[in-house]
C-alpha cells in the first residue's frame, strides 16, 4: 500500500539527512530513502552517505594515523625512547576506522528515529511526479508518495573503462577505507583532492605511493597552494608521475598489477608493478539513475558513462515553477561536491529557503 508524506528525501547523505531532519523539526511528515549500490569491487556501507562512509570521516581518521606515525618518529628527538622503526598495522587501523563509521551509521538511524523521520533502506526510482518506488535488497517493493520530493543522491567515483583492466583490477575511494588488508605499493591515478589526500595518508603510513597526473594537480585550486601541497608530499616520499596517462592494467601471475602508461612529454611508454591501483579521476552524479521521463533509468551504470550521457539534461530535476523537486545541495559543509556536479541547475536556490517554502 502506498504511504504518503509531506516530504520524501531520496538519499541519506549529508544533504539528504540534514534536509529531512530540518523539515521534520518544522513539523512535517518526512521519509528518507537511502540505498548503497555496491562498488564494482563489492564494497557496501550503511546510512550517512559519502562523507560518513567513504569520504571525509574515514579519510580524516587515516590522515590522523599518518600524523601519529610522524609524531612517533619525531618523539625520540624530544626525549621519548620509542624503539624505531615502529611498524604500522593496516588491519588494526582499518578495523578501528570501520567500527567508528558503523557507530555513525547507527547514530544517524537513531537521529532519524528521534525526529520521527521514517527511514527506508531501498533503492528509489520515480513512478510519477509524486510517487517513488523503493526496492529493498531482497527485492521487496514499497511505494511512497509525497507532495514534495528532494533528490540528494550525491555521486560515485568514475572508472576509466576505456583503459583495459581498469574496472577489473582497480579500486576507488569507495573501497580503500574498507580494505581489510594493506593496499601495499599503490598507484593513485588522478590529480584532484581525493587523489592527493589518499596518496597523502598512504605515504604517511609508510606505503610506497605514486600519483599519476595527466596535467595539472588541483586544477581548480589556487596554483601556488597546489604547488606547496605537491612539494610537501614529494618531500615526504610521494612519487609523482606528471604528464602521464595509463593505457593498460594487467594482473601478473603472482597477483601484482602491471601498469603501462604513456609519458606525454617524451611520447614514450613506461611500465611498473603495483599491488593496488586506485582511480581518483572524478565523480559522476548518481541522479542519472533517473531518466528524463522520470522512469527508472540505467541503475548502477552511472560510473561507466561519460558524465553528460544520461545525466544531462534531466529536466525534471531542475527547479520547476511550482517548486516541486530540487536537489539537496546547500545543506551542511559536505555538499560541495554535489553542488559542483549540479551547478548548471543551481541558479540562486537555497535549501533553507526551499524548506521554508515547503513548510509554510
Ligand atoms: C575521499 C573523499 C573525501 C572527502 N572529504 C571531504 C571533506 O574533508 N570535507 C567535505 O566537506 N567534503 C568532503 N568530501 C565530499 C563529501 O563527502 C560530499 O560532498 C558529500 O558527502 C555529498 O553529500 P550528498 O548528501 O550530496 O551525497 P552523498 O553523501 O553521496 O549521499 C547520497 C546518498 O544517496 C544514496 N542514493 C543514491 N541513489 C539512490 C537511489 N536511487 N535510491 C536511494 N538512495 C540513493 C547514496 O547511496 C548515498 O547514500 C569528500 C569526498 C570523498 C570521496
Amino acid at each position: 500500500m502506498e504511504q504518503d508524506y509531506d516530504l520524501l528525501v531520496i538519499g541519506g547523505g549529508s544533504g539528504g539527512l540534514a534536509c529531512a531532519k530540518e523539515a521534520a523539526q518544522l513539523g512535517r511528515r518526512v521519509a528518507v530513502m537511502d540505498y548503497v549500490e555496491p562498488s564494482p569491487r563489492g564494497t557496501r556501507w550503511g546510512l550517512g552517505g559519502t562523507c560518513v562512509n567513504v569520504g571525509c570521516i574515514p579519510k580524516k581518521l587515516m590522515h590522523q594515523a599518518a600524523l601519529l606515525g610522524g609524531m612517533i618518529r619525531d618523539a625520540r628527538h624530544y626525549g621519548w625512547e620509542v624503539a624505531q622503526p615502529v611498524p604500522h598495522s593496516w588491519r588494526k587501523m582499518a578495523e578501528a576506522v570501520q567500527n567508528h563509521v558503523k557507530s555513525l551509521n547507527w547514530g544517524h538511524r537513531v537521529q532519524l528515529q528521534d525526529r520521527k523521520v521514517k527511514y527506508f533502506n531501498v533503492k528509489a526510482s520515480f513512478v510519477n511526479e509524486h510517487t517513488v518506488r523503493g526496492v529493498a535488497k531482497d527485492g521487496k517493493e514499497t511505494l511512497l508518495s509525497a507532495d514534495n520530493i528532494v533528490i540528494a543522491t550525491g555521486g560515485r567515483p568514475r572508472y576509466p573503462t576505456q583503459i583495459e583492466g581498469a574496472l577489473e583490477y582497480g579500486i576507488t575511494s569507495d573501497d580503500i577505507f574498507w580494505l581489510k588488508e594493506s593496499p601495499g605499493k599503490t598507484l593513485v591515478v588522478g590529480a584532484g583532492y581525493v587523489a592527493l589526500e589518499c596518496a597523502g595518508f598512504l605515504t604517511g603510513i609508510g606505503l610506497d605511493t605514486t600519483v599519476m597526473i595527466r596535467s595539472v594537480p588541483l586544477r581548480s585550486f589556487d596554483q601556488q597552494m597546489s604547488s606547496l601541497v605537491t612539494e610537501y608530499m614529494a618531500s615526504h616520499g610521494t612519487r609523482f608521475l606528471r604528464g602521464c596517462t595509463p593505457s593498460q592494467v594487467r594482473r601478473l601471475p603472482a597477483g601484482r598489477l602491471q601498469v603501462t602508461w604513456e609519458d606525454r612529454t617524451s611520447g614514450k611508454e613506461d611500465t611498473d608493478t603495483f599491488d593496488t591501483v586506485l582511480w581518483a579521476i572524478g565523480r559522476s552524479p548518481s541522479a542519472c539513475l533517473w531518466s528524463p521521463r522520470g522512469t527508472h533509468g540505467r541503475a548502477g551504470c552511472c560510473s561507466e558513462l561519460p558524465c553528460g550521457t544520461e545525466c544531462w539534461p534531466c529536466p525534471r530535476v531542475r527547479p520547476q515553477p511550482q517548486g516541486r523537486w530540487m536537489l539537496a545541495l546547500r545543506s551542511g559543509p559536505c555538499s560541495l561536491e554535489a553542488e559542483e556536479a549540479w551547478s548548471p541547475f543551481l541558479g540562486s536556490l537555497d535549501l533553507q529557503w526551499w524548506i521554508k517554502q515547503v513548510s509554510s
